[in-house]
Protein backbone atom coordinates (compact mmCIF):
# COMPACT_ATOMS: atom_id res chain seq x y z
CA UNK A 1 0.00 0.00 0.00
CA UNK A 2 1.12 3.50 -0.98
CA UNK A 3 2.27 5.63 2.48
CA UNK A 4 -0.33 8.44 3.67
CA UNK A 5 0.29 11.99 2.11
CA UNK A 6 -0.96 15.19 3.70
CA UNK A 7 -2.76 17.85 1.96
CA UNK A 8 -3.83 21.26 2.88
CA UNK A 9 -6.63 23.21 1.88
CA UNK A 10 -6.73 27.02 3.13
CA UNK A 11 -9.74 28.93 2.70
CA UNK A 12 -11.41 25.61 2.93
CA UNK A 13 -15.00 26.92 4.15
CA UNK A 14 -14.92 29.06 1.25
CA UNK A 15 -16.70 28.94 -2.29
CA UNK A 16 -14.03 26.87 -4.30
CA UNK A 17 -13.42 25.30 -1.28
CA UNK A 18 -16.43 23.44 -1.18
CA UNK A 19 -16.50 21.56 -4.67
CA UNK A 20 -12.25 21.74 -4.71
CA UNK A 21 -12.37 19.45 -1.62
CA UNK A 22 -14.43 16.93 -2.92
CA UNK A 23 -12.06 16.54 -5.73
CA UNK A 24 -9.37 15.75 -3.27
CA UNK A 25 -11.06 13.52 -1.24
CA UNK A 26 -12.70 11.11 -4.08
CA UNK A 27 -8.77 11.02 -5.35
CA UNK A 28 -9.37 12.83 -7.88
CA UNK A 29 -5.89 14.51 -7.59
CA UNK A 30 -3.66 12.22 -5.95
CA UNK A 31 -4.61 8.80 -7.20
CA UNK A 32 -7.86 6.81 -6.27
CA UNK A 33 -5.24 4.69 -4.18
CA UNK A 34 -3.55 6.84 -2.94
CA UNK A 35 -4.87 7.55 1.04
CA UNK A 36 -4.51 10.99 2.39
CA UNK A 37 -4.89 12.78 5.69
CA UNK A 38 -6.88 16.06 5.18
CA UNK A 39 -6.20 19.60 6.82
CA UNK A 40 -8.24 22.21 6.42
CA UNK A 41 -7.53 26.15 7.67
CA UNK A 42 -9.38 28.75 7.78
CA UNK A 43 -9.70 32.09 10.01
CA UNK A 44 -11.39 31.88 13.28
CA UNK A 45 -15.23 32.98 12.56
CA UNK A 46 -15.24 29.95 9.53
CA UNK A 47 -14.48 27.23 12.51
CA UNK A 48 -18.56 26.18 13.03
CA UNK A 49 -18.92 26.11 9.00
CA UNK A 50 -15.54 24.20 8.48
CA UNK A 51 -17.03 21.62 11.00
CA UNK A 52 -20.26 21.33 9.09
CA UNK A 53 -17.69 20.61 5.86
CA UNK A 54 -15.17 18.42 7.89
CA UNK A 55 -18.84 16.43 8.69
CA UNK A 56 -20.01 16.19 5.31
CA UNK A 57 -16.80 14.72 3.90
CA UNK A 58 -16.49 12.31 6.65
CA UNK A 59 -20.27 10.96 5.14
CA UNK A 60 -18.89 11.29 2.18
CA UNK A 61 -16.70 7.75 3.28
CA UNK A 62 -14.61 8.21 0.76
CA UNK A 63 -11.90 5.10 0.75
CA UNK A 64 -8.92 7.28 0.15
CA UNK A 65 -9.89 9.63 3.07
CA UNK A 66 -8.16 8.81 6.43
CA UNK A 67 -8.77 11.87 8.43
CA UNK A 68 -9.71 15.57 8.44
CA UNK A 69 -8.62 18.13 10.59
CA UNK A 70 -10.04 21.49 10.92
CA UNK A 71 -8.44 24.26 12.41
CA UNK A 72 -7.27 28.44 12.55
CA UNK A 73 -3.69 27.32 13.74
CA UNK A 74 -1.20 27.83 11.18
CA UNK A 75 1.39 25.45 12.89
CA UNK A 76 -1.45 22.27 12.91
CA UNK A 77 -2.46 23.41 9.23
CA UNK A 78 1.42 23.83 7.81
CA UNK A 79 2.66 20.54 9.65
CA UNK A 80 4.32 17.76 7.35
CA UNK A 81 2.44 18.50 4.48
CA UNK A 82 3.35 17.14 0.88
CA UNK A 83 0.69 19.65 -0.85
CA UNK A 84 -0.30 22.84 0.06
CA UNK A 85 -3.37 24.53 -2.01
CA UNK A 86 -3.24 27.99 -0.98
CA UNK A 87 -7.25 29.15 -1.96
CA UNK A 88 -7.33 31.57 0.79
CA UNK A 89 -7.12 34.81 0.30
CA UNK A 90 -8.55 38.44 1.29
CA UNK A 91 -11.45 39.14 -1.26
CA UNK A 92 -11.97 42.67 -2.53
CA UNK A 93 -14.13 44.87 -1.07
CA UNK A 94 -16.46 47.56 -1.91
CA UNK A 95 -14.38 50.54 -1.66
CA UNK A 96 -11.26 48.90 -1.36
CA UNK A 97 -7.96 50.07 -3.18
CA UNK A 98 -6.07 48.03 -4.60
CA UNK A 99 -3.37 48.73 -2.53
CA UNK A 100 -5.06 47.78 0.56
CA UNK A 101 -6.23 44.49 -1.26
CA UNK A 102 -2.09 43.78 -1.72
CA UNK A 103 -1.16 44.57 1.72
CA UNK A 104 -3.71 42.45 3.27
CA UNK A 105 -2.59 39.61 1.01
CA UNK A 106 1.21 40.19 1.69
CA UNK A 107 0.29 39.20 5.16
CA UNK A 108 -1.49 36.16 4.62
CA UNK A 109 1.31 34.57 2.34
CA UNK A 110 3.92 36.20 4.36
CA UNK A 111 2.97 34.38 7.09
CA UNK A 112 1.77 31.18 5.25
CA UNK A 113 5.45 31.08 3.79
CA UNK A 114 7.12 31.40 7.00
CA UNK A 115 4.39 28.32 8.46
CA UNK A 116 5.79 26.51 5.25
CA UNK A 117 9.57 27.29 5.73
CA UNK A 118 8.70 26.22 9.78
CA UNK A 119 6.85 23.00 9.59
CA UNK A 120 5.82 21.92 5.72
CA UNK A 121 7.80 18.94 4.55
CA UNK A 122 10.83 20.05 2.40
CA UNK A 123 9.05 18.57 -1.11
CA UNK A 124 6.06 20.21 -0.24
CA UNK A 125 3.93 21.05 -3.71
CA UNK A 126 2.78 24.20 -3.33
CA UNK A 127 -0.26 25.69 -5.52
CA UNK A 128 -1.51 29.75 -4.88
CA UNK A 129 -5.36 30.33 -6.02
CA UNK A 130 -5.77 33.17 -3.80
CA UNK A 131 -5.72 36.67 -5.60
CA UNK A 132 -3.30 37.74 -7.25
CA UNK A 133 -2.18 34.30 -7.20
CA UNK A 134 1.29 34.76 -8.70
CA UNK A 135 2.26 37.42 -6.63
CA UNK A 136 1.14 36.01 -3.87
CA UNK A 137 3.18 33.13 -4.82
CA UNK A 138 6.38 35.12 -4.79
CA UNK A 139 5.58 36.44 -1.21
CA UNK A 140 5.28 32.93 -0.01
CA UNK A 141 8.31 30.86 -1.94
CA UNK A 142 10.33 34.10 -0.27
CA UNK A 143 9.27 33.74 3.12
CA UNK A 144 10.23 29.55 2.92
CA UNK A 145 14.25 29.92 1.97
CA UNK A 146 14.41 26.41 3.34
CA UNK A 147 12.07 24.83 0.25
CA UNK A 148 12.86 25.09 -2.90
CA UNK A 149 11.62 27.84 -4.92
CA UNK A 150 10.54 25.89 -8.10
CA UNK A 151 8.37 24.09 -5.57
CA UNK A 152 6.07 27.40 -5.49
CA UNK A 153 2.96 27.53 -8.70
CA UNK A 154 0.12 29.69 -8.96
CA UNK A 155 -2.75 28.59 -11.10
CA UNK A 156 -3.51 29.97 -14.49
CA UNK A 157 -4.95 26.54 -15.29
CA UNK A 158 -8.70 27.76 -15.46
CA UNK A 159 -7.62 30.38 -18.14
CA UNK A 160 -6.47 27.26 -20.13
CA UNK A 161 -9.22 25.37 -19.53
CA UNK A 162 -11.23 28.42 -20.50
CA UNK A 163 -9.81 29.04 -23.68
CA UNK A 164 -9.74 25.74 -24.55
CA UNK A 165 -13.21 25.50 -24.24
CA UNK A 166 -13.84 28.33 -26.62
CA UNK A 167 -11.65 27.33 -29.10
CA UNK A 168 -13.56 24.01 -28.82
CA UNK A 169 -17.16 25.61 -29.31
CA UNK A 170 -15.50 27.70 -32.24
CA UNK A 171 -14.33 24.62 -34.08
CA UNK A 172 -17.51 22.55 -33.22
CA UNK A 173 -15.16 19.86 -31.99
CA UNK A 174 -14.78 18.46 -28.19
CA UNK A 175 -12.76 19.04 -25.44
CA UNK A 176 -10.12 16.44 -26.21
CA UNK A 177 -9.50 17.41 -29.77
CA UNK A 178 -8.61 20.91 -28.74
CA UNK A 179 -4.28 20.73 -27.24
CA UNK A 180 -1.21 22.63 -26.59
CA UNK A 181 -3.79 25.88 -25.55
CA UNK A 182 -0.76 27.95 -23.61
CA UNK A 183 -1.41 30.59 -21.02
CA UNK A 184 1.09 33.18 -20.54
CA UNK A 185 2.05 35.58 -17.82
CA UNK A 186 -0.12 36.61 -15.06
CA UNK A 187 -3.24 35.20 -14.13
CA UNK A 188 -5.42 38.72 -14.41
CA UNK A 189 -6.75 40.52 -17.41
CA UNK A 190 -3.08 40.65 -19.31
CA UNK A 191 -2.78 37.37 -19.36
CA UNK A 192 -1.90 35.81 -23.03
CA UNK A 193 -3.98 33.32 -24.19
CA UNK A 194 -1.97 31.83 -26.99
CA UNK A 195 -3.15 29.54 -29.70
CA UNK A 196 -0.67 30.02 -31.81
CA UNK A 197 1.12 26.51 -30.97
CA UNK A 198 -2.33 24.34 -30.66
CA UNK A 199 -3.85 21.89 -32.83
CA UNK A 200 -7.50 21.12 -33.28
CA UNK A 201 -8.39 17.14 -34.18
CA UNK A 202 -11.15 17.85 -36.66
CA UNK A 203 -12.85 14.89 -39.05
CA UNK A 204 -9.40 12.45 -38.49
CA UNK A 205 -6.96 15.79 -39.30
CA UNK A 206 -4.70 16.97 -37.32
CA UNK A 207 -5.23 21.35 -38.10
CA UNK A 208 -3.11 23.61 -36.60
CA UNK A 209 -6.18 26.74 -34.71
CA UNK A 210 -5.57 29.18 -37.06
CA UNK A 211 -6.72 26.87 -40.30
CA UNK A 212 -9.24 25.13 -38.33
CA UNK A 213 -11.14 28.27 -37.02
CA UNK A 214 -10.36 30.17 -39.79
CA UNK A 215 -11.26 33.04 -38.24
CA UNK A 216 -8.04 35.40 -37.63
CA UNK A 217 -9.74 38.23 -36.74
CA UNK A 218 -11.58 36.22 -33.83
CA UNK A 219 -8.36 34.92 -32.38
CA UNK A 220 -6.28 37.92 -32.32
CA UNK A 221 -9.27 40.14 -30.96
CA UNK A 222 -12.53 38.47 -29.25
CA UNK A 223 -11.25 35.10 -28.27
CA UNK A 224 -8.23 36.67 -26.54
CA UNK A 225 -10.91 39.52 -24.62
CA UNK A 226 -13.26 36.71 -24.03
CA UNK A 227 -10.62 34.65 -21.76
CA UNK A 228 -9.32 37.36 -20.32
CA UNK A 229 -12.74 38.82 -18.81
CA UNK A 230 -14.33 35.28 -18.12
CA UNK A 231 -14.56 35.79 -14.03
CA UNK A 232 -15.94 38.79 -14.67
CA UNK A 233 -18.75 37.41 -17.27
CA UNK A 234 -19.08 34.94 -14.65
CA UNK A 235 -19.14 37.16 -11.45
CA UNK A 236 -22.30 39.25 -13.72
CA UNK A 237 -24.11 36.58 -14.24
CA UNK A 238 -23.82 34.11 -11.16
CA UNK A 239 -23.47 37.48 -8.72
CA UNK A 240 -20.48 35.26 -7.10
CA UNK A 241 -17.33 34.55 -8.68
CA UNK A 242 -16.26 31.46 -10.11
CA UNK A 243 -16.27 28.17 -7.94
CA UNK A 244 -16.33 25.05 -9.61
CA UNK A 245 -14.49 26.01 -12.54
CA UNK A 246 -11.64 27.35 -10.36
CA UNK A 247 -11.54 24.33 -7.71
CA UNK A 248 -11.51 22.00 -11.38
CA UNK A 249 -9.19 23.66 -12.54
CA UNK A 250 -6.74 23.58 -9.24
CA UNK A 251 -7.56 19.95 -9.11
CA UNK A 252 -6.62 19.31 -13.01
CA UNK A 253 -3.13 21.60 -11.92
CA UNK A 254 -2.13 19.56 -8.82
CA UNK A 255 -2.76 16.00 -10.53
CA UNK A 256 -0.79 16.99 -13.11
CA UNK A 257 1.94 18.11 -11.06
CA UNK A 258 1.61 14.75 -9.08
CA UNK A 259 0.74 12.39 -11.52
CA UNK A 260 2.90 13.99 -14.83
CA UNK A 261 1.66 14.87 -17.71
CA UNK A 262 0.56 12.90 -20.95
CA UNK A 263 3.12 11.83 -23.16
CA UNK A 264 3.89 15.27 -25.91
CA UNK A 265 1.46 17.23 -24.19
CA UNK A 266 2.18 20.37 -21.95
CA UNK A 267 -0.55 22.43 -19.48
CA UNK A 268 -0.21 25.92 -18.16
CA UNK A 269 1.27 26.66 -14.67
CA UNK A 270 2.55 30.02 -13.38
CA UNK A 271 5.94 29.14 -12.10
CA UNK A 272 9.34 31.23 -11.41
CA UNK A 273 11.05 32.45 -14.77
CA UNK A 274 14.27 31.21 -15.18
CA UNK A 275 14.58 33.97 -17.74
CA UNK A 276 12.91 31.78 -21.15
CA UNK A 277 11.16 33.49 -23.44
CA UNK A 278 13.27 36.64 -22.41
CA UNK A 279 10.61 36.50 -19.01
CA UNK A 280 12.98 38.22 -15.89
CA UNK A 281 13.82 35.17 -14.18
CA UNK A 282 12.04 35.23 -10.59
CA UNK A 283 8.53 36.20 -11.82
CA UNK A 284 5.92 33.90 -11.18
CA UNK A 285 4.71 33.33 -14.85
CA UNK A 286 2.97 31.41 -16.35
CA UNK A 287 4.88 29.31 -18.96
CA UNK A 288 3.89 25.63 -20.92
CA UNK A 289 5.29 22.62 -18.49
CA UNK A 290 5.74 19.18 -19.59
CA UNK A 291 5.54 17.15 -15.84
CA UNK A 292 7.81 14.25 -14.98
CA UNK A 293 8.30 12.62 -11.47
CA UNK A 294 6.60 15.89 -9.68
CA UNK A 295 9.28 17.84 -11.44
CA UNK A 296 8.06 20.46 -14.34
CA UNK A 297 9.77 21.50 -17.24
CA UNK A 298 9.29 24.75 -19.40
CA UNK A 299 8.96 23.78 -23.02
CA UNK A 300 11.60 25.54 -24.66
CA UNK A 301 12.29 26.73 -28.69
CA UNK A 302 8.79 27.35 -29.34
CA UNK A 303 8.48 30.29 -31.93
CA UNK A 304 7.16 33.97 -30.81
CA UNK A 305 5.67 36.11 -33.46
CA UNK A 306 5.65 39.89 -32.75
CA UNK A 307 2.42 39.72 -32.06
CA UNK A 308 3.05 37.35 -29.11
CA UNK A 309 5.69 38.78 -28.05
CA UNK A 310 4.51 42.18 -26.98
CA UNK A 311 1.82 40.36 -25.21
CA UNK A 312 4.60 38.33 -23.67
CA UNK A 313 5.69 41.22 -22.29
CA UNK A 314 2.71 43.51 -21.43
CA UNK A 315 2.14 40.44 -18.81
CA UNK A 316 5.82 40.48 -17.75
CA UNK A 317 5.44 44.11 -17.42
CA UNK A 318 2.46 43.77 -14.98
CA UNK A 319 4.04 41.49 -13.11
CA UNK A 320 7.11 43.53 -12.14
CA UNK A 321 4.87 46.03 -10.89
CA UNK A 322 3.23 44.02 -8.80
CA UNK A 323 6.05 42.01 -7.40
CA UNK A 324 7.40 45.51 -7.16
CA UNK A 325 4.26 46.55 -4.94
CA UNK A 326 4.85 43.73 -2.68
CA UNK A 327 7.88 44.02 -1.85
CA UNK A 328 7.55 47.63 -0.55
CA UNK A 329 4.87 46.47 1.47
CA UNK A 330 7.20 43.59 2.86
CA UNK A 331 9.49 46.77 4.36
CA UNK A 332 6.98 48.59 5.73
P1 LIG B 1 -13.56 31.84 -3.12
O1 LIG B 1 -13.39 30.48 -2.58
O2 LIG B 1 -14.58 32.08 -4.18
O3 LIG B 1 -12.16 32.38 -3.70
C1 LIG B 1 -10.95 32.22 -2.98
C2 LIG B 1 -9.84 32.94 -3.67
O4 LIG B 1 -9.61 32.37 -4.95
C3 LIG B 1 -10.08 34.42 -3.92
O5 LIG B 1 -8.91 35.14 -3.56
C4 LIG B 1 -10.32 34.49 -5.39
O6 LIG B 1 -9.90 35.72 -5.93
C5 LIG B 1 -9.40 33.41 -5.86
N1 LIG B 1 -9.51 33.02 -7.25
C6 LIG B 1 -8.46 32.80 -8.07
N2 LIG B 1 -8.84 32.47 -9.27
C7 LIG B 1 -10.16 32.50 -9.26
C8 LIG B 1 -11.11 32.29 -10.27
N3 LIG B 1 -10.75 32.01 -11.49
N4 LIG B 1 -12.40 32.38 -9.94
C9 LIG B 1 -12.74 32.70 -8.69
N5 LIG B 1 -11.88 32.93 -7.71
C10 LIG B 1 -10.60 32.84 -7.99
O7 LIG B 1 -13.79 32.89 -1.96
P2 LIG B 1 -14.68 32.78 -0.64
O8 LIG B 1 -14.75 34.18 -0.14
O9 LIG B 1 -15.90 31.97 -0.83
O10 LIG B 1 -13.75 31.94 0.32
C11 LIG B 1 -12.51 32.36 0.75
C12 LIG B 1 -12.23 31.71 2.07
O11 LIG B 1 -10.90 32.04 2.41
C13 LIG B 1 -13.14 32.20 3.20
O12 LIG B 1 -13.63 31.07 3.89
C14 LIG B 1 -12.18 33.02 4.07
O13 LIG B 1 -12.52 32.95 5.44
C15 LIG B 1 -10.89 32.32 3.79
N6 LIG B 1 -9.68 33.03 4.10
C16 LIG B 1 -8.71 32.29 4.70
C17 LIG B 1 -7.54 32.83 5.06
C18 LIG B 1 -6.55 31.96 5.73
O14 LIG B 1 -6.67 30.75 5.67
N7 LIG B 1 -5.56 32.54 6.37
C19 LIG B 1 -7.25 34.24 4.81
C20 LIG B 1 -8.31 34.96 4.16
C21 LIG B 1 -9.47 34.34 3.81
P3 LIG B 1 -10.92 36.94 -6.22
O15 LIG B 1 -11.36 37.43 -4.88
O16 LIG B 1 -10.08 37.90 -6.98
O17 LIG B 1 -12.05 36.34 -7.03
Amino acid sequence: PKEVIKVLVTGAAGQIGYSLLYMVANGDIFGHDQPLDLVMLDIEPMMGVLEGVAMELNDCAFTTLRSVVATADEKTGFSGIDAALLVGAMPRKAGMERKDLLAANVRIFKSQGKALDQFAKKTVKVIVVGNPANTNAGIAAKYAPSIPTRNFSAMTRLDQNRAQHQIAAKCGVTIQDVSGVIVWGNHSSTQFPDVSHAKVNKGGKSLAVYAACNDDAWLKGDFIKTVQSRGAAVIAARKLSSAMSAAKACADHMRDWFQGTKHGHHVSMAVPSDGSYGVPAGLIYSFPVTIENREWKIVQGLEINDFGREKMKVTADELAQERADALAVCQE
